[in-house]
């Protein structure tokens, strides 16, 4: 399944940025930007994400944020930014004009990930994507 897939490399993420710290830690939560146009069922990944982050210990405690991303586009005829939908064909509703340019709609990427480090202090660490 296309979200299995899609959940599977956030976990490999996950985890390279895990073994990159250098000492023991543990992942919390990690967050992501997804797409309206990606065609990705956030439900599905949820449950997909949640399903296969018990395989490692390092993963187990870890939630996923989804931040799922309006699309806009720029028409090919004025340039106005609206948000294409598929029941006006994709089109701009103030002209009828074409996607010329997609702005937003398109992302899937991990922005941060928050760590635990299994020292005695405890301390957590944040990583930027
Ligand atoms: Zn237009």
């Amino acid at each position: 399944m296309h979200e299995a897939t899609i959940a599977q490399s956030i976990l490999n993420i996950v985890t390279d940025r895990l073994k990159s710290v250098g000492v023991a830690a543990c992942a919390l939560s990690v967050e992501i930007v997804l797409g309206e146009f990606r065609n990705v069922d956030p439900e599905s990944l949820s449950f997909a994400f949640d399903s296969m982050k018990d395989f490692c210990p390092a993963t187990s405690n870890c939630r996923l944020d989804i931040n799922v991303i309006n699309a806009s586009a720029l028409c090919s005829e004025n340039a106005h930014n609206y948000r294409p939908v598929a029941e006006l064909a994709y089109r701009c509703p103030a002209c009828d004009g074409g996607i010329a340019k997609m702005v937003h709609g398109e992302e899937l990427d991990v922005v941060n990930l928050i760590i635990e480090v299994a020292d005695e202090e405890k301390k957590h660490a944040r990583i930027a994507g």
